[in-house]
């Protein structure tokens, strides 16, 4: 029986029940969690009765046809989502903190669902815009941001370079009337590559200096309807298969100069400042994933019958359990330091890295053991496990691997 005395929903997992769990349990974990207020919680309420209305019902369709459909994006919008943290000028809810983005990757989590490639567009472009857009920028901007009529995406991964973003060769060269950039180069791995239609492109404009081989990078905002932008492949991937990844390509794409963000040639320290951020969703993102899946496992096990006895009743799951769910309070307590961090202005590179590194390798064992215990059924994808398994494995990888966030610290650390 669950907290509240109603039974658990049956074994095989029922898309229509899945938000039908105690909601106790979640909210006595709120109540100890000093990083979410009344608001945010009213938010997470919405947030839930919307999952369960809107994407629950047809997120195997989604899944199927390996994407989600440009129009749920417009529901995001008219929710509210893509405003919060757009000033009021601009038609947002003037909001400086990535609280409710946290608890949009809590409530995704819970549900066993993504909302596609949209994270891309908050998490990573508002950011730049925000930093580096001038007045007149945000004017042209912002408002279809927030509107949902012009989803973001940035690209800077290349086939040939993506640990290593000194080294990539997409170029941007200035036309002589100096009216536009021209932009040649591809790039792969593009989240929201198939729906964007602002594109920040990160390019060469000038050639790296004896000194520092990250100079002579910029970033432009690209139209992706501009003559010469083409999309490639989407790509199929493993996982976080209703995101839309793809390859992006640009033959003498013109780019106004009025699209260049920030001064020309130093988009490298524009990344690595607003890496931090991105880090930090990635983090959060997987400790929420970390903390489904215990909870997954937790139900399917008081529920699977083996040997005449349920499987929550071996010593074996109660120890994997109470192991996975320590390691999830210990990635919570690092999240909701970061998240504090990040809403201060505080966040440094070295304590995104370590959140990042620490968070998703946790994700990575927790899941994995989570998905042990549900047998041949976790490896079934029409179990919520399944999904987040192949979802979450991404997390050791973008942003930055694993190997470069130990980079990053051990930098930091002086060595
Ligand atoms: C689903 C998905 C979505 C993505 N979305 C985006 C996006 O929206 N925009 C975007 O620009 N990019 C995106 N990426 C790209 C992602 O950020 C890169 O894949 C990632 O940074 C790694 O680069 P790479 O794939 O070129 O791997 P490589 O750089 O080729 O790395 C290969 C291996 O070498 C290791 N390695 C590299 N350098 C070092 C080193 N110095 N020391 C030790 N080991 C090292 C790596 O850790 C890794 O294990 C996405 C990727 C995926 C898979």
């Amino acid at each position: 029986m669950t907290l509240d005395g109603r039974p658990y929903p049956p074994v095989r997992f029922d898309l229509s029940k899945r938000l039908d769990i105690p909601r106790t349990q979640v909210e006595v974990a709120a109540v100890r969690r000093t990083v979410f207020n009344e608001d945010h919680e009213a938010f997470r309420e919405t947030l839930r009765a919307f999952i369960e209305a809107e994407v629950v019902p047809v997120y195997d369709e989604w899944f199927a046809a390996g994407q989600a459909p440009r129009e749920f994006y417009h529901q995001l919008a008219e929710l509210g989502l893509f405003g919060i943290n757009v000033p009021e000028e601009f038609g947002g809810a003037g909001l400086d903190t990535h609280k409710f983005e946290a608890v949009m990757y809590e409530e995704t989590a819970r549900a066993g669902v993504t909302f596609g490639g949209s994270n891309v567009h908050t998490l990573l472009g508002l950011p730049y815009i925000k930093l580096l857009a001038t007045d007149e920028q945000k004017k042209r901007y912002l408002p279809k941001f927030v509107s949902g009529e012009e989803m973001w995406g940035i690209a800077m991964t290349e086939p040939g370079t993506g640990s290593d973003l000194a080294g990539m060769k997409t170029t941007a060269k200035l036309s002589e009337d100096g009216t536009h950039y021209v932009l040649n180069g591809a790039k792969t791995f593009i989240t929201g590559g198939v729906h964007a239609d602002r594109m920040i492109v990160c390019a060469r404009t000038a050639a790296p200096t004896a000194e520092d081989r990250r100079h002579g990078i910029s970033l432009f905002v690209v139209d992706t309807k501009a003559e010469g932008y083409s999309i490639g492949r989407k790509l199929d991937k493993l996982g976080l298969r209703v995101s839309d990844t793809a390859e992006l390509a640009f033959v003498d794409v013109k780019v106004p100069v009025d699209d260049l963000l920030g001064e020309e040639n130093k988009g490298f320290s524009y990344l690595g400042h607003n890496l931090a951020s991105e880090r930090w969703g990635i983090a959060f993102g997987a400790y929420a994933q970390a903390k489904a899946a215990v909870r997954f496992a937790k139900e399917y096990v008081q529920q699977r019958t083996v040997f005449g006895k349920p499987v929550a009743s071996f010593q074996n799951t109660k120890f994997e359990l109470a192991a996975c769910q320590a390691e999830v309070d210990a990635a919570e307590a690092v999240v909701d330091r970061a998240t504090e961090a990040l809403d201060a202005g505080e966040l440094t590179a070295a304590e995104a890295a370590s959140a990042k590194l620490f968070c998703t390798e946790v994700a990575h064992r927790v899941i994995d053991r989570c998905l042990q215990l549900h047998g041949g059924y976790g490896f079934m994808n029409e179990y919520p496990i399944a999904r987040l398994y192949a979802d979450n494995r991404v997390n050791r990888i973008y942003g930055g691997t694993s190997e470069i966030m130990k980079s990053i610290i051990a930098k930091d650390m002086g060595l």
